[in-house]
């Protein structure tokens, strides 16, 4: 060992000292020990890998679920003039063959991965020729089926270890429950439990959670008070559009961002509103992974997040300078119920689940005893209708049955077509009279899309195959021609929505789904949902909740959120109505209906109510009708 892990911080990044615990799980991981690290978003979990990948020779397999991040590392270490790759889905066979190669024979120090590429032997197989120094495997709640997250392909990760048996594995995660953190140790095959937890509490944040009928009113007296930056989260990608319009006509500048749109459209609005260019923006939960902005003041949910996990992270966005923030949870009795419902769809029953395997052998016409490898094109929502099936249980059930191995979908049966006008309604009617051929399509567009003009649309090709009765591959050809004429925007999904039975038909009742495993992850959701219901309806402290949730028992009251004021404001008032109450009896003994007119604090109700606590507690006393003051108090 060359240098000390505080010099690499030094030389490499510039930083002067360490954040709390990082320089701890730096020295297990140097010792040689699998370690758990538990860091809140923000904490600065890279560096506890980074550091000591630095120290040591060799190179870092550094293991993580979201690309996005994986180029951001990777930039930002090449930055600081370390040699990093990353393998991401996208890239040619060919140019992953050299980036593998470069990481056995080369300088590299840190390789990034998704998890799935760890079922490839050919990267197996190249790994264990590297000389690895560390795994570290990032956003590790993922290999846990009781995370929010689950991924199965972090289930490979263990394998790495009959590639390197003696290399130490480093977890990080920034949220998990004791027995999240139970499992993932157990799953990547901890020898003995090592686990560094720095605390989840961010006592500059004021959590509110408010019901509230008209939440777009609140939402936008909360903004015009608070002021600063902020963001505003939806579930629903129009909603993200149409309440930035509403904060803009309310004269806050803000914009919206959801998945949907074109990555460098994501980056330009990103960038605007980190330069605080622009003030609010309205999101999607897409919103926000890596983004590291000190000056957020505050983080509104319009929409209640499915789990606690999720909450904690959105609403950590604020405050990260450390300046006092408000996370605020605006809901209606009704959004409880919502919640519950989505949960209900996300889990269909077996008998469900087999019924839509039985009508999908049907619609394709399937023999009994055949059909194994058999492709088709697949339209989702037709089948749907055809069966008159529920969509969202349907699209459900074929995810149970395509991981019990019945059958796979190509990513574009759940990852549909965009699309979107380029021009306006003026112009667009132009073409339609220049160019005949469209006008049909573009018509049924019309009819079908609102907000097509501004927003992209998801598109479904076949749809439109059928209300025009022509074939599929005609849609798409004339949809790619509008956007060669720059008259509309597409982006066609990555292939033809197709299935692919990977097994004979078989009877229905005898068709094996994995119940089991479905009730496991019925139950995590299950569980998820009554803590985000529970933290909203709890009544003591909302910063105490959330701890307790993250296993936390000791936790004080915070005094800053919504229940601590309201506790302390009516804390307040007893007091001063109780000392009102002395001194109006001290004056001389007087009956109900004088005492509580005589009282200034309160309302009639909440002065009745305390004198009746008073009484109660013997501190005053009632007779023949007068109250008087009990002296021993
Ligand atoms: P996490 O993965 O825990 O959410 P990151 O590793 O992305 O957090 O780090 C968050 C931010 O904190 C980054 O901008 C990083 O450069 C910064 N950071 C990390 N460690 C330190 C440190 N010791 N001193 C100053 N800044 C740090
Ligand atoms: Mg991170």
């Amino acid at each position: 060992m060359t240098l000390d892990s505080l010099s690499i911080l030094r030389q490499y990044w510039g930083f002067e000292s360490f954040r709390p615990l990082q320089e701890e799980i730096i020295q297990s991981v140097m010792s040689g020990k699998d370690t758990l690290a538990l860091l809140p978003t923000g904490g600065g979990k890279s560096i506890c890998f980074q550091v000591p990948a630095l120290m040591k020779e060799g190179i870092c397999i550094v293991v993580t679920p979201l690309i996005a991040l994986m180029k951001d590392q990777v930039e930002h270490l090449q930055k600081n003039g370390i040699q990093a790759v990353a393998i991401y889905s996208g890239m040619k066979k060919r140019e992953v063959d050299i980036t593998l190669d470069n990481c056995v024979y080369g300088q590299i120090k840190f390789l990034y991965l998704s998890p799935e590429r760890l079922y490839s032997d050919l990267v197996r197989e190249r790994i264990r020729y590297m000389k690895v120094n560390l795994f570290a495997v990032d956003e590790a709640h993922c290999i846990s089926q009781w995370g929010y997250d689950f991924r199965p392909p972090y289930l490979e990760l263990a394998r790495l270890r009959e590639l390197h048996p003696d290399v130490p594995f480093l977890a990080l995660t920034a949220t998990a429950t004791e027995r999240v953190i139970a499992d993932i140790q157990r799953k990547l095959g901890f020898p003995a439990s090592n686990v560094f937890v720095k605390s989840f509490l961010r006592d500059n944040l004021a959590y509110m959670a408010i019901e509230e009928e008209d939440k777009m009113g609140r939402m936008v007296r909360i903004i015009h008070k608070l002021g600063g930056s902020g963001i505003v989260y939806v579930r629903n990608r129009r909603e993200t559009l149409e309440i930035a319009r509403i904060l803009i006509n309310n004269g806050i500048s803000s914009d919206y961002y959801h998945a949907g749109l074109p990555g460098p459209e994501r980056d330009q609005k990103q960038d605007a509103w980190m330069n605080n260019n622009i003030r609010v923006i309205v999101a999607t939960n897409a919103f926000g992974m890596g983004i590291d902005k000190p000056d957020v003041r505050f983080v509104i949910h319009l929409d209640l997040p499915d789990s606690l996990e999720a909450y904690y992270q959105e609403a950590g966005r604020a405050g990260r300078d450390g300046k006092k923030a408000y996370p605020v949870i605006l809901y209606q009795k009704n959004d409880e119920q919502k919640l519950l419902d989505t949960l209900q769809v996300s889990f269909p029953d077996i008998p469900f689940i087999q019924q839509s395997y039985h009508y999908l052998c049907n619609h394709f016409q399937i023999p009994y005893g055949a059909g194994a490898g058999i492709t088709v094109d697949f339209d989702v929502v037709t089948f749907a209708k055809k069966y008159q099936l529920p969509l969202v249980p349907v699209m459900n059930a074929l995810k149970f049955l395509e991981r019990d191995g019945w059958l796979t979908l190509s990513e574009a049966v759940t990852i549909p077509s965009r699309f979107k006008f380029e021009i306006d309604h003026t112009e667009l009617y132009k073409v339609q009279v220049q160019y005949a051929k469209y006008d049909k399509l573009i018509k049924a567009i019309l009819r079908t899309y609102g907000g097509v003009f501004e927003n992209y649309i998801l598109i479904n090709e076949y749809e439109f195959a059928n209300k025009l009765g022509i074939p599929y591959a005609k849609v798409v050809e004339l949809l790619k021609s509008l956007e060669g004429l720059e008259i509309a925007s597409y982006l066609p999904s990555t292939d033809a929505p197709q299935l692919t039975f990977l097994q004979n038909r078989v009877d229905y009742k005898h068709l094996h789904i994995d119940h089991v495993f479905i009730r496991e992850r019925h139950q995590v959701k299950e569980d998820q949902v009554n803590g985000m219901i529970g933290y909203i309806e709890k009544s003591h402290c909302r910063s105490q909740s959330l701890l307790l949730y993250f296993g936390e028992k000791n936790a004080g009251f915070c005094q800053v959120c919504d229940l601590c004021l309201i506790r302390n404001h009516q804390e307040n008032q007893r007091a001063k109505i109780k000392q009102e109450v002395k001194v109006s009896l001290l004056a001389g003994p007087k009956n109900l209906h004088d005492l509580v007119g005589g009282l200034t604090v309160g309302s009639e109700k909440r002065r009745i109510e305390i004198i009746r606590e008073l009484l109660d507690a013997e501190v005053i006393r009632l007779e023949a009708n007068l109250y008087s003051w009990n002296t021993l108090f």
